[in-house]
């Protein structure tokens, strides 16, 4: 019997020749990622459960990127820093992206320059710029949208700090081997749609647990047609619909990503046999899907952005893990080009190579010439508010938050979850959409189709990206 992407990655990280969905394995981790809000309990667990001065399994294989409550003055955040901090430095752990402006109380100055900071922004942005990121490979954080890495061929999915402290400790976790749901997206993207769009049809057709405990795995033209950064949107809400992990297969876009970012010289890679076994298959046509929202409060509450059109906003939101990579910030800008929006929207570069890449890129993602606009100045120049990369205002945060939503509002968001009180107040209305409509509806004030305002296709996947 033939297996999948994620049951060979399985096997081969529990030393056996197969394993089947429902297996209970002991498997191998090679990356453990920790962020400022699970480090300090992860940490905690870890010393409870192996001793005051036990060492971690791999100072080389445990990566630890501050990410969430950055820029705020919440003392609490700033211990939750320090803790990392000490840490690292007593266990001699590498890979380690440090706020450095944080420097005691009160509101952090951000950095001046985005290239000259240890800092990274959101980690699932940062673990595959910063090279943790292999086809083959078990990447396991404690963060649930961890899964984004499996747009890379590999198994990546999110623990809690109980299990990441015995990983701390021993570099092995026991999994149950999860069964594959297929997806299978035939014919070309189309330039009004992103993945946006594609994985929210998908969560709202199987629902927020139509995936609980499964891998799902994006396969066909349609996905080979996606930038890798596009792909990482439909990986990172496989856990918006319960998935295990998210996969996609790996092609000439991911390994010219992974020769040029791995710190790691090899890695393997892994495809689908053509007699493995799927729970399930579903088909999609990109011809005949449009763009679409996640209503509040939940990512499977889909509508089309064209029935919402009577829908105001308040608020416009472009940026985290999920809707903040240079790709997203393309998009959102040719929507915005010589416009001016007409709700607060609020930008939030996904890590600060992004900001970098904001600011020296043009709306093509080429190296922008004497005299052409960036992205950057594109969208300052339509009225966004700009702000440092990080998690911001995704999932709240403390009041002094940018962009968080203090009021009962409603807002439409790149974000990959709109629970009440996800992004603040408990009453505002979250919209999820796609870059294009989050941008179209900025201009507008209320959801918008971005088909209303695309002239020509966007390029985004050219060579210097993804
Ligand atoms: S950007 Fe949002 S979803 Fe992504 S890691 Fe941060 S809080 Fe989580």
């Amino acid at each position: 019997m033939g297996m999948t992407i994620t049951e060979k990655i399985l096997a081969k990280h529990a030393g056996k020749a197969s394993v089947r969905p429902g297996d209970n394995i002991w498997v191998n981790i090679d990356i453990l990622m920790t962020h400022d809000v699970c480090g300090p309990g992860t940490i905690g667990v870890f010393k409870e459960q192996f001793g005051s001065t036990a060492r971690v399994w791999d100072p080389n294989k445990v990566v630890i990127i501050p990410d969430h409550y950055i820029f705020t003055a919440d003392s609490k955040a700033h211990r939750n820093i320090q803790i990392l901090r000490e840490f690292v430095k007593e266990q001699g752990i590498k890979y380690y992206y440090d706020p450095d402006f944080i420097k005691g109380e009160g509101m952090p100055s951000p950095y001046k320059d985005p290239m000259q900071t240890s800092y990274k922004g959101v980690c699932h942005k940062a673990l595959p710029e910063e090279g943790h990121v292999r086809p083959g490979e078990i990447l396991l954080g404690t963060d649930s949208h961890t899964c984004t890495a499996g747009a890379f061929g590999q198994f990546a999915t999110g623990i809690g700090n109980t299990d990441a402290g015995f990983v701390l400790g021993t570099g092995k976790l026991w999994l149950k081997v999860p069964p594959t749901m297929k997806f299978v997206f035939h014919g070309q993207i189309p330039p009004y749609l992103t993945a946006k769009d594609l994985i929210l049809a998908v969560i709202g057709e199987i629902g927020v647990d139509g995936a609980t405990y499964r891998t799902m795995y994006f396969a066909g033209e349609g996905i080979a047609s996606l930038t890798l950064e596009d792909r990482m949107t439909l990986t990172n809400m496989a856990i918006e619909a319960g998935g295990k992990n998210g996969v996609c297969d790996v092609d000439e876009k991911t390994l010219r990503y992974v020769r040029k970012r791995s710190n790691i010289p090899q890695w393997e890679v892994h495809q689908d046999d053509p007699d493995a076994e799927y729970f399930s298959t579903h088909e999609f046509d990109l011809a005949t899907m449009e763009p679409m929202v996640a209503k509040p409060h939940s990512p499977d509450n889909k509508d089309t952005a064209r029935n919402c059109r009577d829908v105001r906003v308040d608020r416009a939101y472009i940026g985290s893990c999920t809707g903040g990579k240079i790709t997203d910030m393309i998009f959102a800008a040719n929507i915005l080009k010589g416009k001016q929006v007409k709700v607060p929207t609020f930008v939030v570069p996904g890590s600060t190579e992004v900001h970098a890449d904001m600011l020296r890129l043009n709306l093509r993602g080429e190296p922008k010439a004497d005299g052409e606009k960036s992205i950057y100045e594109t969208l300052m120049e339509a009225g966004c508010q700009m702000g440092p990369s990080g998690c911001a205002a995704c999932l709240g945060g403390p009041a002094d938050t940018f962009g968080r939503l203090n009021e009962p509002i409603t807002c439409i968001s790149t974000t990959n979850r709109n629970f009440p009180g996800r992004m603040g107040h408990l009453k505002a209305g979250v919209y999820l959409a796609s870059p294009l409509t989050v941008a179209a509806s900025a201009v507008t004030g209320k959801i918008t189709d971005p088909r209303e305002f695309i002239e020509q296709p966007i390029a985004t996947g050219h060579a210097g990206i993804v």
